[in-house]
C-alpha cells in the first residue's frame, strides 16, 4: 500500500515475442534474458525444433559450419567482429564451437586487390597487423585440393590465422538453450500472420499455422529471408507505399554449396596439412573437415539468385522458394559446377559432391543490419531484425545486445544508429555495399521465376 492509499502494482515486464531463433533473434533472447531477472516475458517461435535435422533446416544459422572472421573493410564490423571473435575463443557459452583453423584469402582470377587493401588498411588503424602476404606458389604446392592453380589465375593471397568456423548448427542450438534456462519460452510453429490490435494501432501479436494465436506486448520479426513474406500480406492490408515497405530494406537472396564426403585418409590428410578456410576472391570458399564433420564444403560466391513472387496487392517481393533446400535446379547446379571445377581445376574435375544445398539470406543494399521499427505509425510495437548479408553469422554472441538497445529506445552510438537505421529512399540510393560494392554477383542475380518459365519453353 502507498501513501497515497494505492495498491502497488508489482512490476511487470512488458512481453516480447521474437519471431525466428537463427542468428538475430537467438541472440535477441539470450541478451534480453539476461538483462532482466527470468526472461519468461519472452517467447520465441521458430519453424524448426532445435532438434529437427540440420538436412531439413532451412535457415541460414544452421549449417555443418560458418566462417568466424574479423577482417572487414568497414571498421565498424570489423570493431564487432573482434567483439564476437572473442566470445567465441573464450566465452564459457560457446566453448568447444569454435574451431581456429586460420583463413587464407586470394584476390581471385581478377587480381581484385581491393578487399585485401580495405581488410590490411582497416586493420592498421586498429594497430594491427593482421594481414600476412604469403607466398603463393609454397601454398598452393602444399595443398592437393589447390592442384593445378597458378598464381596467374589466383593473384596474391594473405593469411589471418585467428579466423576459423564453428559447427553454426550446434552452436545455435547451443545459445537458444542458454535463452531457454533463464526462462525463454520456445516454441515451434510457423507464423502464418501478423495480428493487428482491434484499434488498429500496434501488433497484437501472431497466429500460427495450427490456429494458435500468440500475443505480446512488442514483437520482433527475426525471420530472415522470410521477413518480406512475413511482413508485406500487413503492409497490403494496411495500404502502405512502395517506398515504405520491407522489400525496399532487404532482398531474400540465394546461394549455393557443395558437400563434397570424404574419405576417413582425406580427412586426415587435410588435417594434417592444417589446410586452412580459404576464399578464391569473390568465387569460392572452401571450408575444412574435421574428425566427425568429414565434408569439404565449397560455397559458390559467384551464383547469386532471387525468387521474386508478386502479393494480393500486386507488390514485387522476394522470398524463399518452398521447395527443400536440397532440391536444387539443375541449372544452378551446372552453373556452380563449372565455377568450382575451373578454380580447383584437378581436384574437382573428377568428383560429385554428395549434396547440394541452397541457402537464403536477406541482402540490404549496404550490407549493413536492419534494427529497427517499422516506419509506419501504426507498427510502433513492431521491431525488425534482419540484414545478414551472408556475412553475420559470426555476430550470434553480440548481436543481441544492440538490438536490445534499439528495443529499450537507447542509442548505440551515432555511427551503429545511421548504419542500423530503415533508411530513406535518398540513403538507399547514395550509399553502396560495404564490402564488395556493385560486384558482379548483385548485377548479375538470376531469378528461380526466370528460369522456370526457360525450362517450360
Ligand atoms: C550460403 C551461406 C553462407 C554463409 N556463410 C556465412 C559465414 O561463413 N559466416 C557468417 O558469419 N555468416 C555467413 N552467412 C550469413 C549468416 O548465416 C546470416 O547472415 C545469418 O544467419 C542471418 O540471420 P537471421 O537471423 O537474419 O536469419 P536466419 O538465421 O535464417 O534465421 C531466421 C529464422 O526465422 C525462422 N522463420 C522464418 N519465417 C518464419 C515463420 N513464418 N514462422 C516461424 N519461423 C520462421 C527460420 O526458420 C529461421 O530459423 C551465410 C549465409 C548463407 C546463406
Amino acid at each position: 500500500m502507498t501513501q497515497t492509499g494505492k495498491v502497488k502494482q508489482p512490476h511487470r515486464e512488458s512481453s516480447l515475442l521474437i519471431i525466428g531463433a537463427g542468428t538475430f533473434g537467438t541472440s535477441l533472447a539470450v541478451h534480453a534474458s539476461k538483462a532482466c531477472a527470468g526472461g519468461s516475458h519472452i517467447t520465441i517461435i521458430d519453424r524448426w525444433s532445435p532438434d529437427a535435422s540440420v538436412h531439413d533446416k532451412n535457415a541460414a544459422a544452421v549449417d555443418i559450419n560458418r566462417i568466424i572472421r574479423t577482417d572487414y573493410a568497414s571498421p565498424l564490423y570489423s570493431r564487432l567482429a573482434h567483439e564476437a571473435i572473442h566470445f567465441w575463443s573464450w566465452g564459457m557459452e560457446y566453448q568447444g564451437h569454435f574451431h581456429k583453423a586460420g583463413w587464407v584469402v586470394f584476390d581471385g582470377p581478377e587480381h581484385d586487390d581491393s578487399f585485401r587493401k580495405h581488410v590490411q588498411q582497416t586493420a592498421e588503424e586498429r594497430g594491427s597487423n593482421a594481414v600476412d602476404l604469403i607466398d603463393v606458389k609454397e601454398f598452393i604446392n602444399k595443398h592437393e585440393i589447390l592442384s593445378g592453380l597458378s598464381k596467374e589465375r589466383t593473384g596474391d593471397c594473405y593469411r589471418n590465422p585467428k579466423a576459423g568456423w564453428v559447427k553454426a548448427a550446434n552452436a545455435t542450438k547451443a545459445y537458444l538453450r542458454i535463452a531457454e534456462s533463464r526462462g525463454v519460452r520456445r516454441v515451434t510453429g510457423e507464423v502464418e500472420e501478423l495480428l493487428m490490435r482491434d484499434d488498429g494501432i500496434g501488433l497484437k501479436g501472431v497466429r500460427l499455422h495450427d490456429g494458435t494465436t500468440l500475443e505480446a506486448d512488442r514483437v520482433v520479426v527475426a525471420a530472415g529471408a522470410w521477413t518480406s513474406s512475413l511482413l508485406s500480406p500487413l503492409e497490403d492490408r494496411l495500404n502502405i507505399a512502395h517506398k515504405d515497405r520491407i522489400e525496399r530494406q532487404v532482398t531474400a537472396v540465394g546461394r549455393l554449396s557443395a558437400y563434397y564426403k570424404l574419405s576417413e585418409g582425406e580427412v586426415m590428410e587435410m588435417m594434417e596439412a592444417k589446410l586452412p578456410i580459404i576464399v578464391l576472391g569473390r568465387e569460392l570458399d572452401i571450408i575444412p573437415p574435421f574428425f566427425h564433420i568429414p565434408y569439404l564444403k565449397v560455397n559458390d560466391l559467384k551464383t547469386e539468385f532471387t525468387n521474386t513472387v508478386t502479393t494480393g496487392s500486386r507488390q514485387q517481393i522476394t522470398a524463399p522458394d518452398i521447395r527443400h533446400q536440397k532440391q536444387v535446379p539443375l541449372e544452378l547446379v551446372r552453373r556452380s559446377e563449372k565455377i568450382i571445377k575451373s578454380n580447383l581445376p584437378d581436384w574437382a574435375q573428377s568428383r560429385t559432391p554428395e549434396h547440394w544445398r541452397i541457402c537464403y539470406d536477406a541482402v540490404t543494399p549496404t550490407e549493413d543490419w536492419v534494427l529497427s521499427q517499422h516506419p509506419d505509425g501504426r507498427l510502433k510495437n513492431m521491431f525488425v531484425a534482419v540484414g545478414g548479408s551472408f556475412h553475420s553469422y559470426k555476430f550470434l554472441p553480440v548481436a543481441g545486445k544492440y538490438l536490445l538497445n534499439v528495443l529499450n529506445g537507447k542509442s548505440n552510438g551515432e555511427e551503429m544508429d545511421q548504419a542500423w537505421k530503415w533508411k530513406d529512399e535518398t540513403e538507399l540510393r547514395q550509399k553502396s555495399a560495404k564490402e564488395f560494392g556493385q560486384s558482379p554477383q548483385r548485377l548479375n542475380r538470376l531469378d528461380l521465376q526466370d528460369m522456370k518459365r526457360k525450362t517450360r519453353l
